[in-house]
């Protein structure tokens, strides 16, 4: 089933660091999602926490705060058809090493931890995840200009 859905997605301190910023948007863009929402910024280590919170028990927790801490993100939120699932697999796989070729991880992502970017695991995921970054008043506003739509 097809149905319109919303997704958060994150470009991660180390793609930033390396300059793949437009790539990443451009690749988003041609793959036929809307950005509804888009923002940059710097993660406190509460916020990084708290937006992680799931996985407080991880033995990789405190690292991960630490390179989510390392340097700006950029934040925004995406609108299509199934987007959670979709831009999951433009994403690939959490580990570089085993996302598939072309995908966003394949092509910019230097190991499991630095991995270029983040994306909404489920429907609830997203809803919370876009509350954290995004009123949902500054979304609602948002026209995309037809240049950005393929
Ligand atoms: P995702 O949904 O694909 O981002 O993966 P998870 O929700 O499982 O993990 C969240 C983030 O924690 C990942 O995107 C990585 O940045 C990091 N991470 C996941 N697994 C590991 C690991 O085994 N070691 C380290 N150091 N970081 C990890």
């Amino acid at each position: 089933m097809n149905r319109l859905e919303r997704t958060l997605g994150l470009i991660k301190p180390d793609a930033i660091e390396a300059g793949h910023i437009g790539k990443i948007l451009d690749q988003i863009i041609q793959a036929g999602f809307r950005i509804i929402g888009l923002r940059m910024l710097h993660l406190t280590p509460a916020q990084a926490e708290a937006f992680y919170h799931m996985h407080r028990e991880r033995p990789f927790f405190h690292s991960l705060v630490s390179f989510m801490t390392s340097g700006p993100i950029i934040a925004f939120v995406l609108e299509k058809e199934n987007a959670v699932s979709a831009y999951r697999e433009l994403m690939g796989a959490t580990d570089p090493a085993k996302a598939e070729p072309g995908t966003l991880r394949a092509l910019f992502a230097q190991n499991i931890e630095k991995n270029a970017v983040h994306g909404s695991d489920s429907p609830e995921s997203a809803r919370r995840e876009i509350a954290f970054f995004f009123p949902e008043m500054e979304l609602l506003s948002v026209k995309t200009p037809s240049s950005l739509l393929v």
